[in-house]
């Protein structure tokens, strides 16, 4: 899990730093713009009210010393059409007189501007016009002043207008409207000039204090409620800087972790999707793993079974062959002592002990080629000799011929049904006669006390089943696992070589069929044979 979601996690991480960056980087740009324009737009308006002061300077009727009050108030009026931010005008002399006046302020005695900071700036070298900050004056109303200056025939004249600052009050509310940005204008020194109440009071100082270069930049709000990113832009007419902010983050939390919250949730539905994918995946693997693990088990034991197999028969071929021989001398032997015998000698010149000896050792010879011939026929398969039976026909040889004397004194009752529409098959008459003999005679052992031997044949598609069913002790679970195992006997020694059932095994898989037994103990045992009609397309030779 921890591997499959890393690579995601940090992909994630990444593409979110990105977009912050991003993110943060436009919204500086577009706080930039519109402290630029916003900045611009002032300026103009700044200036087109000294130039409308200009025209009034420049008016010919202005140098009329005895209309010039007359010419002032039509002036005014006219200026006011032009921007209501207007208040009145006065025209000062050189030496700081004010000399004439409209407006609505009413001054009691004579006014000089001689020790006015903004008349000495205006009176210096080179300067034509001065705008000053805001003031409260004598009416404590906030407003600011601008001046002209005309020099005529040594004369120094000027034109001076005290300005509303709500044109430009109104113009940062504007800026505003739409709930993106704060802005305020603040002097030189930080104070505010013009600002609206949501964002400070007018004269208070601000916690902008834009830096004179370079003339428009961004920059950070110091401390307080309004910390964080700004962007200023100085004005030309004026030491004033127009600072913007994004209004966004305090317009309440839309995001989430600095994401906005619609791409969080897409980015946990990826995550939660992709990690559904991954377990879904993982427990399919794992599964399938596991199938194929227990497989490969399955396999490993069938061929250590078969492995097993193996090495018993070779194990068997062994002994065999080394047994052979020898064996075949003694019953040589026996036969030649046998014959040495005479018949006719006088009954009290036998000897007994010696018959009897010679007896054991024909039995005990034969009982060895018997036993060298199964391992035999176990190891090798001896050559198939393949005709067309009728099934029943060896069975009736088997119970009613070879085996039918020992079935009747062991009190067996025989049951034959056998399946009308069986065919004949071809198969090796001895080889399958010698199968059938074995069973039955485990049947009869398993039947010590007596009981029923049922024989079935049936016809099941291209094969026919043999079933030989006993009514004897039957196999413990543990038996059944080992009944087709080489050597594997119950009975006492001397009794069973523990070949028959794994010989006769092999001849049936020979045939190109099957061969199973079901059993429990006390409730008898069914070995069935499942014997193809045809081996392989096999023709009878
Ligand atoms: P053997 O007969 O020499 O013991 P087999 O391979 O023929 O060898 O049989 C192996 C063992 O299988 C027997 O010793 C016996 O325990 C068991 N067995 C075979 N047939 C039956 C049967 N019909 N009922 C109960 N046990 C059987």
């Amino acid at each position: 899990m921890l591997l499959y979601f890393l690579p995601l996690l940090l992909l994630g991480i990444f593409f979110h730093i990105q977009y912050h960056r991003i993110a943060a980087e436009s919204a500086r740009a577009h706080l930039q713009v519109i402290a630029e324009h916003q900045a611009i737009t002032l300026n103009l308006f700044l200036r087109e009210r000294l130039v409308n002061l200009d025209n009034v300077i420049d008016d010919p009727a202005f140098r009329d010393l005895s209309g010039r009050t007359s010419f002032l108030e039509r002036a005014l009026a006219d200026l006011r059409l032009t921007s209501d931010a207007f208040v009145d005008l006065g025209v000062v002399g050189g030496d700081g007189l004010l000399l004439d006046y409209q407006g609505p302020v009413h001054f009691p005695g004579a006014v000089n501007y001689r020790d006015e900071s903004w008349f000495k700036d205006l009176l210096g070298a080179g300067r034509k016009s001065v705008i000053t900050d805001i003031y409260l004056g004598v009416r404590n109303n906030p407003h600011f002043t601008i001046a002209v200056k005309r020099e005529r025939d040594g004369e120094v004249s000027v034109l001076r207008s005290a300005l509303s600052p709500e044109k430009i009050h109104e113009f940062l509310a504007s800026l505003e409207g739409a709930g993106e940005v704060h802005a305020a204008v603040v002097n030189a020194a930080g104070v505010f000039q013009v600002v609206t109440p949501r964002v400070g009071l007018p004269l208070n100082s601000s916690p902008y204090l834009p830096p004179r270069s370079p003339l428009r930049g961004p920059m950070r709000a110091a401390g307080g409620a309004a910390a964080g990113e700004c962007a200023y832009a100085w004005l030309s007419e004026v030491p004033w800087a127009l600072v913007v902010q994004d209004a966004l983050p305090a317009a309440g939390p839309a995001s989430l972790l600095g994401m906005p919250r619609g791409i969080l949730l897409i980015t946990l539905a990826f995550f939660a999707i992709m990690g559904g994918v991954i377990v879904l995946r993982a427990r399919q693997l794992v599964t399938k793993q596991l199938a194929a693990e227990r497989h490969e088990a399955d396999l490993s034991g069938q061929l250590v079974h078969a492995a097993r197999l193996a090495s018993v028969g070779e194990l068997a071929a062994g002994i065999a062959h080394e047994i052979n021989n020898p064996l075949a001398i003694i019953a040589e032997e026996a036969g030649l002592l046998k014959d040495s015998l005479d018949p006719d000698l006088p009954e009290d010149e036998e000897e007994p002990d010696l018959k009897e000896h010679l007896r054991i050792i024909h039995d005990a010879v034969f009982r060895c080629r018997d036993i060298t011939r199964k391992l035999l026929a176990f190891v090798r398969h001896a050559e198939v000799k393949l005709e067309q039976h009728s099934i029943d026909a060896i069975l009736e040889d088997v119970v009613g011929g070879m085996l039918g004397s020992e079935l009747a004194t062991s009190n067996i009752a025989v049951v034959c049904e056998y399946d009308p529409e069986a065919r004949e098959i071809l198969t090796d008459r001895n080889q399958l006669a010698q199968v059938l003999v074995n069973l039955v005679k485990n049947a009869i052992d398993a039947m010590s006390g007596g009981g029923t031997l049922t024989i079935r044949t049936a016809h099941k598609g291209d094969r026919l089943l043999v079933k030989i069913k006993d009514s004897g002790c039957g196999m413990t679970p543990e038996q059944l696992q080992k009944v087709f195992m080489p050597f594997f006997t119950t009975k006492a020694p001397g009794k069973g070589t523990g070949l028959g059932l794994s010989v006769s095994f092999s001849i049936i898989k020979n045939f190109g069929g099957n061969m199973y037994v079901v059993s429990n103990p006390g409730q008898g045992s069914t070995f069935t044979l499942e014997l193809p009609y045809a081996m392989n397309g096999q023709r009878a030779v």
